[in-house]
């Protein structure tokens, strides 16, 4: 058994953490706080290749396996959460195209999206339909050589930089519903096509999440995912088992973060005479945190290192997402703890901490359902624990 990362991982994470250091730690409060674009952050994380993680190499991605994707979303969120959205939704979807979409498909946006001169997100959620993805309302009708597109979409993270975006529709009215349900690649300039506005949100802010409107959008059938309709479900589907890793690895980010933050401000802060660090109540404190931290990565590497082994991970993945974003959560409250009444200054990180954390207990599946999803696992026998 090993618990270490490879040499070449351990340097890609050295490189990863020196960059957020260095570019993302020193700008993140002051942008955050002003909604500011990170404009130049993504600039650099396109020359590091960072928008080509999971393009494969020969179409010029780096094709990183899940283990060094997985550091990515670690390292960029612990320094900014908001940051790892504009490559998050980006990443899914080049490995939806990469692994669903036709030849012509992967050779006309792959090599663009590998570098970032193209980016991309994913639209699935409707107002009236987010868990329930097999109650949306957009419909695409055939018309000669093109689909016609009508509905909304809600909640479409980096939706205003998105060129094409893939859209979950209903090419077919069918019982079940999963099998008329296919992904579209829509070009946002199509006549009918607008990100209507942008939503107000707690935390994960420097991103933008947006509403989507289509409007009678003409969509070539070329643009098909897959070419064959109606694998739009499985095809999404497969890609949140990979959403679900980046979820529980920015998660393990924020709550490394937290405690980074705790602890050393444990470390300088007096009272009645000595550091806060020397009394018993926060170490008990940091403790809890350190270990439930190093058991949330644990469960999130294993979760990626089983994907690298090619298998499915609904449950593996499940498990990582929601223990590490329940850590987040409790890990951004604790150290606000510790910090007094300074955690609840915006002077402070822990404050941003404690707005980001609990979309990761939302995001690609709210911490229920991913209970319900190990828990089908488990009961069907396709899914099991020890060894
Ligand atoms: C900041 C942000 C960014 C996002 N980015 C994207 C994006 O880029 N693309 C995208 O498509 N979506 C995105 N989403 C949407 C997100 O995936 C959904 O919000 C999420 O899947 C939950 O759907 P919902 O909001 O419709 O909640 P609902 O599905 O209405 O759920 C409400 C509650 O009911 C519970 N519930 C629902 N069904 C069941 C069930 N069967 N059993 C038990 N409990 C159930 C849920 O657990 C939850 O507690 C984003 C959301 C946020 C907040």
């Amino acid at each position: 058994m090993d618990f270490e990362l490879s040499d070449e991982q351990k340097a890609f994470r050295e490189t990863l953490r020196a960059f957020v250091d260095k570019e993302i730690l020193p700008v993140a409060t002051e942008w955050e706080h002003a909604g500011r674009y990170p404009t130049e952050i993504v600039e650099k994380m396109k020359r590091m290749g960072l928008f080509g993680l999971s393009v494969p190499e020969e179409y010029g991605g780096m094709g990183a396996d899940m283990v060094s994707f997985a550091l990515v979303f670690e390292e960029i969120a612990r320094g900014w959460m908001g940051v790892a959205g504009t490559i998050g939704s980006h990443s899914l979807a080049c490995w939806m195209i990469a692994k669903h979409g036709t030849e012509e498909q992967r050779k006309t946006y792959l090599k663009d999206l590998a570098t970032g001169a193209r980016r991309t997100a994913i639209a699935l959620t409707e107002p009236g339909a987010g868990t329930d993805l097999q109650g949306i309302q957009t419909r695409a009708v055939r018309d000669g050589d093109h689909y016609v597109v009508t509905g909304t979409k809600t909640w479409i993270t980096n939706a205003r930089h998105a060129d094409p975006l893939p859209v979950l529709v209903k090419t077919a009215v069918t019982e079940p519903a999963h099998q008329g349900m296919s992904v579209l690649l829509v070009d946002p300039s199509a006549a009918g096509f607008s990100v209507s506005r942008d939503l107000p949100k707690l935390g994960y802010k420097g991103t933008e999440t947006c509403e989507v409107v289509l409007d009678g959008v003409r969509v070539p059938v070329a643009n098909l995912l897959g070419g064959v309709e109606g694998r739009g479900m499985q095809q999404v589907l497969g890609g949140l088992e990979i959403g679900r890793v980046n979820i529980a690895a920015r998660a393990v980010g924020v709550a490394q973060a937290a405690y980074d933050a705790a602890l050393s401000y444990a470390r300088e802060r007096t009272a009645f005479g000595q550091p806060i660090a020397e009394f018993q109540a926060i170490q008990l404190k940091l403790a809890d945190l350190a270990t439930e931290i190093q058991a949330a990565r644990l469960l999130t590497y294993w979760a990626a290192s089983q994907a690298d082994g090619g298998k499915r991970v609904d449950m593996e993945a499940g498990m990582a997402k929601y223990f590490a974003s329940e850590v987040a959560l409790k890990a951004s409250l604790e150290s606000m703890r510790v910090h007094g009444g300074y955690g609840y200054s915006q002077e402070f990180v822990v404050e941003r901490l404690y707005r980001d954390a609990p979309l990761m207990a939302i995001g690609e599946g709210t911490n229920d359902v991913q209970r319900l999803v190990i828990a089908r696992a488990l009961v069907s026998g396709k899914g099991r624990i020890g060894w």
